[in-house]
């Protein structure tokens, strides 16, 4: 099966400036997620073996569940040494951007990333790339940036060079962004991939428990209230949203990666197409974080453009809505209501 996926002229482009590049910086969206980390650091493990200057340039913080992948503990954050990230991005001669294709999903990193002298490469697999770069590869139809990263190293004559470590960040962007191959993972040639990644030793039951069963007591029981008190579910609507406050969080202990895909809990339930979650920021008033899943046909990426101020995939979006979470909570009513006929 055939798992090339780069034009000629990208993968000697690509070929190119890997070959002329010493000093690299890395980055990618904020709140990076097993995607966003697993590409960085299997594209800095790779360079890194090659003798090069790699280093891996983070908005801000990433989920305690991915602290297992190799190299994080040389991650700078943004939001912690904003002099130190910068200066990282800008002294590159090369800048790979990883699993975001529009300069405002940096947040503050935006102006380095968009200022430095720096050769950029994108590659992303989100719709409608606006990030103005030396060679974008951009493939909406991939189900990860890993899957990406790992087809665009084949077709240039690394697999050779990728190592255990290289291969088990790889997988671990592939996991969780289908939902442990859930969702979004019917290509054959993914489980191509699988294999190729096997032959290199990865564990994959392994990673899958450090990803997905890693949580702490209180994450689990904050988890349990939630489903337990805070779910709404429309029945005839075949939808349901539930919101955390800080005073839940406060009072779990919360701490970053507890919610992760706890949005998408209700999608158990029997016909459920459509799950919204809503979050209110740990630290400003009326700032809320807003996550959609769906199943099948309903597009929620349409439903997080005209209601939450975001966007996202099919069947995996994202928002933010400036309001109280009782506000928020009356927009994804509104919202609900609003897609009525398609979800009954
Ligand atoms: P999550 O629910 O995991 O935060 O986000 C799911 C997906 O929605 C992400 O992979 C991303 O593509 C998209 N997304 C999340 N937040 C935003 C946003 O504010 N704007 C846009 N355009 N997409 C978002
Ligand atoms: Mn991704």
């Amino acid at each position: 099966m055939d798992i090339e996926i780069l034009s000629s002229s990208e993968a000697e482009k690509l070929r190119e400036i890997i070959d002329s590049s010493q000093n690299v910086a890395i980055c990618c969206h904020k709140s990076p997620d097993g995607d966003a980390m697993g590409s960085s650091l299997a594209l800095t493990d790779l360079l890194t073996s090659k003798g090069k200057k790699a280093t891996v340039v983070v908005p801000d913080a990433f989920p305690d569940f991915l602290r297992w992948l190799p190299g994080t503990e040389r991650v700078v954050r943004h939001d912690k040494h904003p002099e130190r990230a910068e200066a990282i991005v800008m002294a590159a001669d090369t800048l790979f951007c990883l699993d975001f294709n529009k300069a405002d999903r940096v947040a503050a990193l935006q102006g380095a990333v968009e200022s430095t002298s720096a050769k950029r490469v994108m590659i992303d697999h989100h719709l409608n790339a606006v990030l103005d770069t030396d060679l974008a590869i951009s493939r909406p139809e991939m189900s990860s940036t890993c899957e990406l990263l790992f087809r665009a190293l084949c077709q240039i004559g690394e697999f050779e060079s990728i190592s255990k470590k290289c291969a088990s960040a790889i997988y671990c962007g592939m996991m969780t962004d289908t939902g442990g191959f859930t969702y979004n993972s019917n290509d054959p040639s993914i489980f191509v991939i699988i294999s190729m990644l096997l032959t290199k030793g990865i564990d994959k039951d392994r990673i899958y428990r450090n990803v997905f069963n890693n949580y702490s007591s209180w994450a689990m029981r904050m988890r349990g209230y939630i489903l337990c008190h805070r779910m709404n579910v429309v029945d005839d609507l075949h939808a349901s949203f539930f919101s955390i406050s800080r005073k839940i969080m406060t009072d779990f202990h919360f701490i970053k990666g507890d919610a992760e895909g706890l949005v998408n809990e209700p999608l158990r339930i029997k016909g459920m197409k459509v799950s919204i979650s809503l979050r209110e920021d740990d630290r400003e008033d009326n700032s809320v974080w807003v996550s959609i899943r769906s199943t099948d046909t309903f597009a929620c990426d349409k439903m997080a453009v005209r209601f939450f101020n975001g966007g996202g995939h099919h069947n995996a979006s994202g928002g933010h809505l400036n309001c109280s979470l009782e506000e928020a909570e009356q927009v994804a009513i509104e919202a609900i209501k609003y897609y009525a006929d398609e979800l009954r």
